[in-house]
């Protein structure tokens, strides 16, 4: 008994401590796959491999969560992260008291007649820091299925110490964009993919799919580029812009966005 407790006490991925592990933390956050409805009581849920899913259409099912075991310690995994988790999850999906006032409008481009919503009044530190602990928890997980969420051991350090220091950085630290396919009832809303890394000549980025949302994460050095974004991530002032993407174009629209078409 005291051999198995002691095999847990192990370094916490967040807080840095030696302390005893849980065994279930999630990668993905619970509440997605409820939004995907890919989510039942026995723990059964999607996944869905990017690249093999568009050149075959296939899917495949997995028979747990997306958990890790022993990476994270019961304070950082519950409160630290767990924090995070339910302001982001209200962002996205709504259910914050109405003291909190978040604001969001609707808007189309009369030239383009792409749609987008701006939400205003967002609590930077928190919505930023959630959506960078999704980028962080899938950049440590051994999983293959975020084998492509690696990230430098830099950069997997600097996000550890935004999150637990509760420092959310400027506006060109880890920008983030967010593209929506809520809005296009062709696309696959239960689509929970695999991380997508890719490169162009000036940026690095990783994109992750998640019901209905595209998180696409630049994780370029010391980037430099701001005015290019500074209209859509989320910024200090707690303003940022979801792009609808249109009608029957969500996947080539994110792959083109991402580079790799
Ligand atoms: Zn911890």
């Amino acid at each position: 008994m005291a051999k198995i407790e002691n095999s847990k006490i192990k370094k916490c991925n967040l807080c840095q401590q030696e302390k005893k592990l849980i065994t279930k933390s999630h990668i993905i956050p619970e509440f997605f796959y409820r939004e995907a409805g890919v989510y039942n009581e026995k723990h059964y849920m999607y996944k869905i491999e990017t690249q093999r899913y568009l050149r075959t259409g296939e899917v495949s099912y997995v028979p747990t969560g997306e958990y890790e075991s022993e990476i994270l310690c019961e304070d950082c995994d519950n409160n630290r992260i767990g924090e995070l988790e339910t302001y982001g999850s209200k962002v996205l999906y709504g259910g914050l008291s109405p003291e909190k006032n978040i604001k969001f409008t609707n808007y189309r481009n009369p030239f383009d007649g792409f749609e987008y919503t701006i939400f205003e009044n967002v609590d930077y530190k928190q919505f930023k820091l959630f959506l960078l602990s999704l980028l962080w928890r899938a950049a440590i997980s051994k999983r293959k299925t975020f084998k492509e969420a690696q990230i430098s051991i830099k950069n997997e350090e600097k996000l550890r110490k935004m999150i637990f220091t509760r420092d959310a950085g400027e506006i060109n630290n880890f920008p983030i964009v967010i593209l929506s396919y809520l809005r296009d009832n062709a696309a696959p809303t239960d689509l929970i993919a695999q991380p997508i890394k890719s490169s162009t000549i000036d940026k690095d980025l990783i994109t992750m799919m998640l019901a209905g949302f595209v998180f696409v994460f630049n994780i370029t050095n010391n980037y430099k580029e701001i005015s290019e974004i500074k209209d859509v991530t989320i910024t200090p002032e707690g303003k940022f812009t979801v792009l609808h993407i249109p009608k029957g174009k969500t996947l080539n629209f994110i792959l083109k966005y991402a580079n790799l078409k």
